[in-house]
């Protein structure tokens, strides 16, 4: 298979030249490596992803609780096939939409598959915003990850201001892309009676529960009305799980010993259009790329 792959140069320059890899041969680094992606929701870590992805042989590895369970895609986002651009993705949208999932369970096939991708000379990158997930794999209680694995911690960083702006832009792009025909045929579906397990707690599905329940009552002024406040309270409450991930990692920042390397991305997210992309290319994929290839060659 060929591919773009990043070559570490010992003179400090960080060249893309393109080599021939067979899957199946023993990665170039020498010891067991992992890349992890961090960041609240809504900073752009699976676009990261693709852009590592694309440019070492990696395959990814989900770390979003809401994002492992089968359904909902519009709701927790998940990164579409097209955005894959066929990178192989693992723990995304394989679980029933009832199973109460653990963050053991989650270390369990975790590691299951990190070894596997390993054993085809691939690298792990292990993306999500469940960090209580991502600790428990890595802080396990005989840390059994961390002294077999080499990890690499990438953080992308939002101001907290930019970021709310952002998250309310998603909730209405969302929104747009069909959230709340997703939501009103899987209620249906699942005849819903309460929101404490499985996929049922994404943030998206217990906000519309009452205007599912009362819509057909309403004329169409409450309707709306109505509809306007739910998506309201989606975006206030994405708001507030952004600040929880954000308070999360600077614990572990402040607490841990895992040498994070932070990406300021906020000025990226200000701009839009090509101005953006050029912004992300050159904020977050150019130095996660020297990271990432600094970690694996040197
Ligand atoms: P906590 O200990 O608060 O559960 P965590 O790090 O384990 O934190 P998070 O990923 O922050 O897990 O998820 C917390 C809650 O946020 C979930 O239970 C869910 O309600 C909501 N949530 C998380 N990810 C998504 C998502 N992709 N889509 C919708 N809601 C989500």
């Amino acid at each position: 298979m060929e591919i773009s792959m990043l070559i570490y140069n010992q003179t400090s320059s960080v060249e893309i030249t393109r080599h021939r890899i067979d899957r199946l041969s023993p990665p170039l680094w020498q010891r067991e490596k992992v890349v992890i992606i961090m960041g609240a929701t809504g900073t752009g870590k699976s676009r990261l992803s693709i852009d590592l992805a694309t440019r070492f042989p990696a395959e990814v590895i989900n770390s979003d609780k809401m994002q492992m369970y089968e359904g909902l895609d519009i709701v927790t986002n998940k990164i579409t096939e097209e955005e894959k651009c066929g990178v192989p993705h693992h723990l995304l949208g394989v679980l029933d939409p009832d199973t109460n999932f653990t963050a053991t369970n989650f270390c369990d096939m975790a590691s299951l598959t990190t070894e596997s991708i390993l054993s085809q000379g691939q690298l792990p990158i292990i993306v999500g915003g469940s960090n209580s997930y991502i600790e428990a794999l890595v802080e396990d209680e005989d840390f059994r990850f961390r002294s077999k694995y080499d990890c690499c911690f990438l953080w992308i960083d939002v101001s907290m201001p930019v970021l709310h702006s952002l998250v309310s832009d998603r909730v209405d792009r969302m929104v747009d892309n069909g959230m709340i025909g997703e939501v009103r045929k899987f209620v249906e579906a699942n005849k819903i009676a309460d929101y404490t397990g499985g996929v049922r707690r994404a943030i998206g599905v217990p906000e519309l529960d009452w205007y599912f329940r009362v819509e057909k009552f309403l004329d169409e002024e409450n309707r709306v009305k109505l509809l306007q406040e739910s998506i309201q309270e989606i975006k206030n409450n994405t708001c507030k799980l952004a600040c929880r991930q954000l308070e999360k990692i600077h614990r572990i920042k402040n607490n841990k010993k895992w040498g994070m390397h932070r990406i300021d991305a906020t000025q990226v997210l200000h701009k839009r259009g090509k101005e953006a992309d050029e912004a992300w290319e050159e904020q977050v994929t150019t130095p996660s790329t020297a990271i990432v290839a600094q970690f694996l060659y040197n």
